[in-house]
């Protein structure tokens, strides 16, 4: 079992940001900027490729969105990333909100 699967199904502890029936938002472990967070829904799904029922993507950036705002991200600058395909490190999709960021040059 992966360990998102394990933190979904309660056998590892997290503190959960955010949380409802299908989805839980956390803060990554390794943390590339002050927030940094990953967004990931509890039902094990391997890859974003792997994603039919696209409600769940509208589900996530209702959620992504909220975390924005909560986080104090608006105006900021912030990425939203998925790792797919093998580059991920984790084979339970997530997303990652990660700020704040320097404007793209
Ligand atoms: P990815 O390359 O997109 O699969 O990234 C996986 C992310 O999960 C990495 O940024 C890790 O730091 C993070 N991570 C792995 N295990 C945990 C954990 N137990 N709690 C929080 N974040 C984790």
């Amino acid at each position: 079992m992966d360990i998102f699967c394990k933190i979904a199904s309660g056998e590892v502890g997290k503190d959960f940001i955010y949380e409802d029936e299908e989805l839980m938002v956390f803060e990554d472990i390794h943390p590339e900027k002050p927030v940094h967070l990953l967004i990931v829904p509890k039902k094990h799904v391997v890859d974003f490729i792997d994603v039919e029922d696209h409600s769940l993507f509208q589900k996530i950036m209702k959620v992504a969105q909220k975390m924005v705002k909560e986080k104090g991200l608006v105006g900021k600058g912030y990425r939203l990333k998925v790792n797919g395909g093998g580059h991920q490190l984790v084979d339970h999709l997530h997303f990652h909100l990660i700020g704040p960021m320097e404007k793209a040059k």
